[in-house]
C-alpha cells in the first residue's frame, strides 16, 4: 500500500520518534508527580526542570518566565487575561490607557475571539481594532502607527499559519518604541518555533505563546513566555504548580516529549537547514507550476517560512484539489485547517485583497523540518501524477482530448447547478442554466472532448451568457437566430403527450422538447418515437419550479426532475420521491458492509469519486467486491438505470462518507430502498484493512 505523504505540518506535525520514547519513559518509567518530594517525584521533577531550561535557552527569555500550559490557545487566554486585568487596575487607578484592542488582521481566531472573550467578562469595554496587512501579507506599519497612541494591547503573530508570511516584528516594535506606545505586546510565536531565531528577551514582546504539536510534539502541550515585569494573572489556579503561574500537576508526558524535541532544536543535528527547506519549498514549486497550468501561489516565497505553500489554480475549487491530492495520498489543507471542512473564503488571504477565486479556491501546503529529499521527490511524482488526472478528467486546460463523457453531467456551486446533456456519438452537447462561475469549467471541459455545443438554454429568461459562448469561440453554434432563453431557431418539432407540437432538438438518439411556460421554460429529454415523446419516453425534465402544472400529464414516475437549484445536494427529483430519509438505516461500516456483501455478493459498489480522483489513486481500494466508478457529477444519469432495477442492492463509497451518504440518500428519496453509504468512505476503508 502506498504510504501518505503528509504535506500538512502548519495544521500539526507527527511526534518525533525520540519524542515517543521521551514520552513512554515518563509515562513508563519517570512517572511520578514532579510535586512529590520522593524519589520518584524528584526524578519527574528533573526532568521538568531539564526541558524548561532547555527551553529558556532555546528562546532566549533571560529573566522572563516560562511556564509548560496546553498549547497556545491557552497560552493566548492567558496573555490576553493578563494584559486586561493590568490595564483595568490601571484605569481605576485613574490611569489613560489606551482604547484599543490592535490585532493583526490575519491572526489566528484564538486572538479576536479571546480579546472580544476577556474584554467582555472583565467589563473593559474596550474596542477591537484589526490591524491591516499588506498585500504581501506584513501588517501595515503606517497604520500601526497611526492607531499606536490610543492602542492598550497589540496582537501580532511572528509567523502566519496559512501563509507563513513573516512579520516584521522589529519594524512592530521600532513603530511602537517611536510613538512612544505604552500597550502591551503579544507575539504568537506558534508557526515561528524551529524554523525562526527567536531571542524574545531582546525584544520589548511581552507575552509569545508556543504549541508544541506543531514541532514534532504531541498535541497538549505548550508553552508561555512572559517578559520580566510584564504583568501576569495565571489562568489556571490550584495546587501551585508552574511556581502557582498554572496550577494543575504537569502533561509530563508531554513535557518530556516537547523537551527531547526542544533538545534536538538546540543540538542541531535532526532538523534540516533553512537553505535545505528553501530547496525543498522550490521543488514542490517547481512541480506544482508543472502540473496545474495557470497556477499562482498566494505567498512571497521570499518572506514567507521556507516550508509552506499557498496557491490556487484558475478554474479548480480547493475542494477538487483537496479530493485530488488525497486520493493520491498527498495530504494538504484548504485555507486554514479550521475550516477546511466549509471550505470558506480565506480570511487571511482577504485581508492581503486577493481576488475571492484565490482566497477561495486556495491550498495549504506545508511541511516540517524534518522532512527529507526522498519525500519530496515522491511528492513531486505524486503532483505530476494529480495535474494528469486533472488535465484527463478536463478539469484544466488539456491538449489531448479525453476519452468522451455521455449523458448528463451536473456542475454546482453554492445551491445552483449547470447542466451538460453530452452525446458522445456525435460529440454534440446542450448546456443547460450554465453558471457564470463554471465558464472556465465548461470551457475546459467542452475543448477537451472536443465537443460542439449546439444551444446553450436558460429555464428562465434574460441570462447573459455572452463570456461564456465568447469562450467557448468554435466549439459553440452561432446563436445569431436563438431566442431570449438561446432556443435555436430550428425547424423540428416533437409532439408531447396530449398532443402538443412544441420546439425540439435531436442530440443523439435523444430529443430535448422545449415546453413555453409563461416566463419559464422547461425542458424535456427523452427518446422519441416517429415524433412523440411519449410520458414514460421522458427521462430527465430541467426545470426551476419542479411543481410547474406544465409539467404535469408530460411527465410520468420514471421522470427525474433535474433542478436548476440544488441547495440540499439531492441532485435530482422523481414524482416517487420522499421528503426526507432516515440517515441511520442506510449507513454502513466496514463489519456491515462486509456483511451485506455476504447477504448479496451481487451488491454494485459504486465510487462516487470524481474520475480524476480515481486516477490520481495510488493504491488498489481495499474493499472485497467488484467496484463501478460513477462520479457525483453523473449521479443523476444513472440513477436512472439503478431505480428501473429497484432490488438491486448499490453501496456508494466516495473518499470520506460525505458523498457517498448524499447519493445514498438521492436513491433512497427516489425510492430505491436498497441503497447504502459506506461510513468513513475509503479514508477508513484502508484503515479497518491495515488493523
Ligand atoms: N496560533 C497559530 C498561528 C496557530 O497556527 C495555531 C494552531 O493552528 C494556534 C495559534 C492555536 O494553537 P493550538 O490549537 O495548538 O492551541
Amino acid at each position: 500500500m502506498t504510504t501518505e505523504i503528509y504535506l500538512d505540518g502548519n495544521a500539526t506535525s507527527p511526534v518525533l520518534p525520540a519524542a515517543i520514547a521521551a514520552a513512554t519513559c515518563a509515562m513508563g518509567q519517570r512517572y511520578g508527580n514532579p510535586s512529590s518530594s520522593h524519589a520518584a517525584g524528584l526524578s519527574a521533577k528533573a526532568l521538568l526542570d531539564q526541558a524548561r531550561q532547555c527551553a529558556r535557552r532555546l528562546l532566549g527569555v533571560g529573566e522572563g518566565r516560562l511556564m509548560f500550559n496546553s498549547g497556545a490557545t491557552e497560552g493566548i487566554q492567558t496573555a490576553v487575561l493578563s494584559a486586561l486585568v493590568a490595564l483595568r487596575e490601571r484605569r481605576e487607578q485613574g490611569e489613560a490607557i489606551g482604547s484599543l484592542l490592535v490585532y493583526g488582521a490575519t491572526e489566528h481566531k484564538a486572538v479576536p475571539e479571546s480579546l472580544a472573550h476577556w474584554n467582555r467578562l472583565l467589563g473593559l469595554n474596550l474596542t477591537l481594532h484589526k490591524l491591516p496587512v499588506n498585500p504581501q501579507g506584513t501588517h501595515d506599519l503606517d497604520a500601526l502607527r497611526a492607531c499606536a497612541s490610543e492602542a492598550a494591547l497589540v496582537c501580532t503573530m511572528a509567523a502566519n499559519n496559512e501563509t507563513g508570511v513573516i512579520s516584521d516584528i522589529a519594524g512592530i516594535q521600532s513603530v511602537l518604541e517611536q510613538t512612544g506606545c505604552k500597550a502591551y505586546w503579544m507575539v504568537d510565536c506558534v508557526q515561528a518555533l524551529g524554523k525562526l531565531a527567536l531571542h524574545l528577551a531582546e525584544t520589548r514582546i511581552d507575552y509569545a505563546p508556543f504549541s508544541g504539536h506543531k514541532l514534532y510534539a504531541p498535541k497538549g502541550i505548550g508553552m508561555l513566555y512572559v517578559r520580566a515585569g510584564a504583568p501576569f494573572t495565571p489562568l489556571i489556579v490550584g495546587g501551585g504548580q508552574e511556581s502557582a503561574q498554572r496550577s494543575g500537576t504537569e502533561n509530563m508526558a508531554g513535557i518530556a516529549a516537547l523537551g527531547t524535541v526542544l533538545a534536538a532544536l538546540e543540538r542541531g543535528d535532526t532538523f534540516r537547514t533553512h537553505a535545505e527547506l528553501e530547496d525543498y519549498r522550490a521543488r514542490l514549486a517547481d512541480a506544482l507550476r508543472a502540473a496545474l497550468p495557470g497556477i499562482v501561489f498566494n505567498n512571497p516565497f521570499e518572506n514567507s517560512l521556507p516550508t509552506t505553500l499557498n496557491f490556487s489554480v484558475p478554474g479548480l475549487a480547493s475542494r477538487e484539489l483537496m479530493d485530488v491530492f488525497d486520493a493520491a495520498q498527498v495530504r494538504v489543507s484548504s485555507g486554514s485547517a479550521c475550516s477546511a471542512a466549509k471550505a470558506a473564503p480565506s480570511y487571511v488571504l482577504d485581508a492581503m485583497q486577493l481576488p475571492l477565486w484565490r482566497s477561495a479556491g486556495a491550498i495549504r501546503m506545508s511541511f516540517g523540518p524534518l522532512t527529507d529529499a526522498a519525500m519530496i521527490d515522491d511528492a513531486c511524482r505524486r503532483i505530476a501524477r494529480c495535474g494528469a488526472a486533472l488535465r484527463a478528467g478536463c478539469l484544466i486546460p488539456s491538449e489531448r482530448n479525453g476519452a468522451a463523457h455521455d449523458g448528463l453531467l451536473q456542475m454546482g456551486v453554492e445551491g445552483a447547478c449547470s447542466w451538460l446533456v453530452l452525446d458522445a456519438a456525435s460529440r454534440s452537447c446542450v448546456l443547460i442554466d450554465p453558471l457564470p462561475d463554471h465558464t472556465a469549467r465548461i470551457e475546459a471541459f467542452v475543448r477537451c472532448q472536443n465537443y460542439r455545443v449546439q444551444a446553450i438554454l436558460n429555464t428562465m429568461a434574460g441570462q447573459q451568457n455572452g463570456a461564456l459562448i465568447e469562450a467557448l469561440g468554435r466549439h459553440a453554434a452561432s446563436r445569431v437566430s436563438a431566442d431570449a432563453y438561446g432556443w435555436p431557431a430550428l425547424p423540428d418539432k416533437v409532439t408531447l403527450a396530449g398532443g402538443q407540437s412544441v420546439p425540439a432538438l435531436k442530440l443523439g438518439a435523444r430529443t430535448l422538447a422545449c415546453v413555453v411556460d409563461g416566463a419559464q421554460r422547461h425542458y424535456l429529454l427523452g427518446q422519441a418515437q416517429q415524433g412523440q415523446l411519449a410520458v414514460a419516453a421522458v427521462r430527465f425534465a430541467f426545470s426551476n419550479n419542479q411543481c410547474a402544472p406544465a409539467l404535469q400529464g408530460l411527465t410520468g414516475a420514471a421522470t427525474l426532475l433535474c433542478p436548476s437549484r440544488d441547495e440540499q445536494n439531492q441532485f435530482c427529483a422523481g414524482a416517487m420521491a420522499a421528503a426526507t430519509v432516515c440517515c441511520d438505516s442506510l449507513q454502513l461500516d466496514h463489519a456491515g458492509l462486509n456483511l451485506l456483501l455476504a447477504a448479496h455478493p451481487d451488491a454494485l459498489l459504486i465510487d462516487v469519486r470524481e474520475d480524476y480522483e480515481y486516477a490520481a489513486s495510488a493504491t488498489v481500494l481495499p474493499v472485497a467486491g467488484k467496484v463501478q466508478s460513477v462520479p457525483l457529477s453523473r449521479l443523476t444519469e444513472h440513477a436512472a438505470d439503478w431505480l428501473a432495477t429497484a432490488d438491486s442492492t448499490l453501496v456508494f463509497i466516495c473518499r470520506s462518507g460525505n458523498r457517498s451518504l448524499k447519493a445514498a440518500q438521492c436513491l433512497r428519496r427516489l425510492g430505491h430502498q436498497h441503497s447504502y453509504s459506506l461510513t468513513g468512505g475509503w479514508a477508513l476503508a484502508a484503515l479497518a484493512q491495515a488493523a
